[in-house]
C-alpha cells in the first residue's frame, strides 16, 4: 500500500474489477491481467540490476488516459507500478477484429476468403474507442480471429513496452526529481496540453526515448518467439501441423515476419491511440503523432544496421517500412470508409521543415537530460 499511488490510482476511477456484466469482458481483463504481470515480471528480471525489486501491474478504468507508470524513490519496499486502462484494452482488441474481418486487409493473414468487406467499418476513431467493449464485429474463420487476438496481444504489450522503458530507463526518477507539482512523479500516456507545462519539453523527449526503447523490445520479444519456433520447425511433422494449430506463428515464422509485426504494432498502435491532425509541431506531453511514426521507423533502420544477426536487410527494411505504412492506411481507410491518409507519411519522406525543426527540440531536450538519466537508469546497457 502507498499513499502516493494509491491517491492517483482513486483519482482515476479505480482499479477494474470483474462485474459479470459482460462475461467475455471480465474474462479479457483476467487473462490480460494474468499475461501483462508474467510479462512484466520477466522484463524486470531480465533488465533490472537490482533484483530484489518488485513490479506490479492493474488495469484501470479511467477513460482519459491509455496507461500510467510509477516507481517509488529508493525506500525500503520499494516498487514499480504500471496500470494500463480497460478502455485501451477493448479499443485494441476492437481494432484487429474489425480489421481481420475485412478480406482486403492482410489478405495474407490467415484463411480470409470467407470474410465480407466492409462489415467491421466504423464511423469514426472517437466512436470505435466509444463502442469497442461490445465486440460486435469479429472475423468468421477462427484463424483471422486467431490472429487478431494475437496483434492485440502484441499491441498491447508494445504499451507495457512503452511503460516499463520509462521505468527502466530512469525517466520516472528524473521526473521526481525535477518536477515541482506532486501529480507529475506519474508518467501518463496522453495528458492535455495545458499539465505539465514546465516540463512538456522534456516530458516529449522521454517520450521519444520510450517509443525507441518499445520497438526495440518488440522486436527481441519477436525474435525470441521466432527461434522458439524454429527448434520446433525441424521437425517436419510438427511444421505441418504448426500453422493449423499455431496460425500466430505467421507473425514471426522468419526474421523478416518479426520485423514487418514489430512495425505493424507500432504503426497501429500510435495512429489508433493518438489520432491527432499531422501539423509537425511539438504541443503537449507527447511529440507529434508525425514524430513518433517518424523516429520509430528510424530504429528499425538502425536495428537492422546494428544486429547484423537479425538477418534483415537495410534494403528490405526500406521496402518493407512504406509498405506497410502505405497497407496501414489503407486498412484505415477501408474502415473509415474514406480515403488513405498519407499526411504523416510524407511529412516523413520530404523532409517537412515543420518536423525537421521539432525532432531537432526533441534531440537538444534529451541530450541535456542524458547524463543525469545515465546515473538513474536501472540497468548496465546503454541509453540512446
Ligand atoms: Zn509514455
Amino acid at each position: 500500500m502507498n499513499d502516493e499511488l494509491e491517491k492517483e490510482i482513486a483519482k482515476r476511477d479505480g482499479r477494474f474489477k470483474a462485474n459479470g456484466v459482460s462475461a467475455e469482458l471480465d474474462e479479457l481483463m483476467a487473462t490480460t491481467h494474468q499475461s501483462s504481470l508474467l510479462y512484466l515480471e520477466g522484463l524486470a528480471k531480465h533488465w533490472y540490476a537490482n533484483d530484489n525489486r518488485p513490479i506490479y501491474f492493474d488495469i484501470l478504468i479511467e477513460n482519459k488516459i491509455n496507461g500510467l507508470c510509477y516507481a517509488t524513490p529508493e525506500v525500503p519496499e520499494a516498487f514499480d507500478f504500471i496500470g494500463i486502462t480497460a478502455l485501451s484494452i477493448c479499443t485494441i482488441y476492437d481494432l484487429y477484429y474489425r480489421l481481420l474481418s475485412d478480406p482486403r486487409i492482410f489478405p495474407e493473414l490467415g484463411n480470409c476468403e470467407h470474410e465480407i468487406s466492409d462489415r467491421g467499418s466504423i464511423i469514426s476513431l472517437r466512436d470505435l474507442k466509444q463502442n469497442s467493449q461490445n465486440f460486435s464485429c469479429k472475423p468468421i474463420h477462427p484463424s483471422r480471429t486467431a490472429l487478431a487476438e494475437s496483434l492485440a496481444k502484441l499491441t498491447i504489450r508494445f504499451l507495457l513496452n512503452h511503460e516499463f522503458a520509462h521505468i527502466n530507463n530512469g525517466h520516472i526518477a528524473w521526473v521526481r526529481e525535477n518536477s515541482s507539482a506532486s501529480q507529475c512523479v506519474f508518467i501518463q500516456e496522453m495528458v492535455s496540453n495545458d499539465e505539465e507545462l514546465d516540463l512538456k519539453e522534456y516530458r516529449r523527449a522521454l517520450e521519444m526515448d520510450a517509443d525507441c526503447t518499445a520497438i526495440q523490445y518488440t522486436m527481441n520479444d519477436l525474435r525470441s518467439r521466432h527461434e522458439h519456433l524454429k527448434q520446433h520447425m525441424s521437425d517436419d511433422v510438427l511444421a505441418s501441423f504448426l500453422g493449423v494449430m499455431l496460425p500466430e506463428s505467421q507473425l514471426y515464422e522468419t526474421t523478416l515476419d518479426c520485423f514487418k509485426t514489430t512495425v505493424r504494432v507500432a504503426y497501429f498502435f500510435l495512429r489508433l491511440l493518438d489520432p491527432s491532425q499531422w501539423n509537425g509541431m511539438n504541443i503537449g506531453s507527447h511529440p507529434h503523432l508525425a514524430q513518433r511514426m517518424h523516429y520509430c521507423m528510424g530504429v528499425m533502420f538502425s536495428y537492422t544496421l546494428e544486429r547484423p544477426q537479425c538477418e534483415v536487410t537495410l534494403e528490405q527494411a526500406q521496402n518493407v517500412i512504406p509498405a506497410i505504412i502505405q497497407e496501414a492506411e489503407n486498412a484505415f481507410a477501408y474502415l473509415l470508409n474514406s480515403e488513405p491518409d498519407f499526411r504523416g507519411f510524407n511529412s516523413a519522406a520530404t523532409n517537412d521543415p515543420a518536423r525537421t525543426a521539432s525532432l531537432n527540440e526533441l534531440r537538444a531536450s534529451w541530450a541535456t537530460m542524458r547524463d543525469s538519466l545515465i546515473q538513474k537508469k536501472r540497468h548496465s546497457a546503454k541509453l540512446a
